[in-house]
């Protein structure tokens, strides 16, 4: 049988740059990768998942983002509601959800609002129970895919605590418009959420709500962040074969520039990078695949260190490029842009760089 990143790289075939231009992505294919099971494959087979090990999906999910980071910007989505419902769903509620996300039903996450990006603990978006049902108000910013969403995992507050609940994108009181002209994943469908009374069952509710709010988050972008990771080793891969390519074949002062050695540094440069960014990403997954505890922190170093050398190989890629790469939709165009808001999304550099500070200091800091 056909590997799962070969098919979905087939699937997504060479429209990549097309899609940025035109900033949006056929619904069509997303729904395909869907009921293949490519949008989130590490949900079990027994929810019509592929069941794939966190290193495997990575392999995917690199190959999806060295393809296009607007196809693995919803891949990632779809894998953290799935993540998210596995997590803190109760078992009926993983056996009523998982399926629409593996069937074809396309998912995004809302946790950001305008007064609370990095710091989460200032969300606002509520939950009130009024007997079986569930009321909910907000407001959530950026959610990435929400555009082609059918269901949306939105967090809000629950009683004294949090919670994540299932909301379906055509309730009644839900409202989705486009973030206008957004920097990169430009097909990603990036659009702001308003919950004006939306009333759905109580039980949609994951897990019976009434948990902390950094377990009910941290679920998600633990996810998340492993996804943006890989997401950035396939940047970087497409850096790194547009390069190479451009290298050999372009000739200044009478030969292949590859030849003169500041353009070669660059070529090694991202040779590198690549490989920092692969192993950092591999033993996070290991890290997950063996339930190390290890595995919350080695998370975090996997995507401050996989997008920040992304975002330093893009800058490079285009180096040298020079013209050749200077217009958008060009793959490494495209990467500059992407990458940079790889550094921004499911905790920015700086919010890492806290936390890996924090878990080397110990405990309390
Ligand atoms: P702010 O929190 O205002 O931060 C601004 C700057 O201050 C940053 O550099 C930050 O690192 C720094 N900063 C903040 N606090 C500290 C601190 N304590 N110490 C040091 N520096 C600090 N949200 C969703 O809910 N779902 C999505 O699917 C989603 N997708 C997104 C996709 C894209 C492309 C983008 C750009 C955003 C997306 N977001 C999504 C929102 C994203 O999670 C937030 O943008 C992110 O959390 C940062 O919040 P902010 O933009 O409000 O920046």
């Amino acid at each position: 049988p056909i590997e799962p990143a070969e098919l979905a790289a087939e699937l997504l075939g060479d429209d990549a740059e097309t899609w940025d231009l035109a900033c949006a992505l056929p619904r069509d294919l997303l729904v395909d990768l869907g009921k293949r099971g490519l949008l989130c494959a590490e949900v079990p087979t027994r929810y019509g998942g592929l069941g794939l090990s966190s290193e495997h999906n990575g392999e995917l999910t690199a190959r999806v983002g060295a393809v296009c980071s607007s196809a693995r910007s919803v891949l990632t989505s779809q894998g953290m509601a799935a993540w998210t419902i596995q997590r803190l769903g109760s078992r009926d509620q993983r056996a009523a959800y998982l399926p629409l996300l593996t069937g074809g039903g396309l998912a995004a996450v809302g946790f950001s609002e305008t007064g609370a990006g990095s710091d989460l603990s200032a969300l606002t978006t509520s939950f009130t129970a009024r007997g079986d049902s569930l009321v909910v108000d907000g407001a959530k910013v950026w959610v990435t895919a929400a555009a082609y969403a059918d269901h949306l995992v939105i967090f809000g507050r629950y009683g004294d605590g949090a919670a994540a609940a299932v909301i379906p994108a055509s309730a009644p009181g839900v409202t989705i418009e486009r973030v206008p002209h957004p920097l990169g994943c430009r097909a990603a469908g990036h659009a702001n959420i308003t919950l004006d009374a939306v009333r759905v069952p109580a039980a949609a509710v994951l897990g019976g709500g009434g948990l902390s709010l950094p377990l009910v988050v941290t679920a998600a972008l633990s996810y998340g962040r492993m996804s943006v990771a890989w997401g950035c080793v396939g940047i970087l891969r497409a850096c790194l074969a547009a390069v190479t390519e451009h290298a050999s074949v372009r000739e200044q002062f009478g030969k292949p520039i590859g030849e003169h050695q500041l353009v070669a540094g660059h070529v090694a440069g991202l040779v590198a990078a690549e490989q920092i960014a692969t192993r950092v990403c591999e033993h996070a997954s290991r890290c997950w695949d063996s339930g190390s505890p290890e595995m919350v922190t080695a998370t975090v170093l996997a995507k401050y260190v996989s997008s920040e050398q992304a975002a330093r190989g893009a800058a490079t890629a285009v180096q040298v490029l020079a013209s050749a790469g200077a217009h958008d939709g060009h793959v490494v165009a495209r990467a500059y842009r992407d990458a940079k808001l790889m550094e921004i999304i499911e905790g920015s550099s700086e919010l890492c760089r806290l936390m890996l500070a924090r878990s080397a200091l110990g405990p309390g800091r």
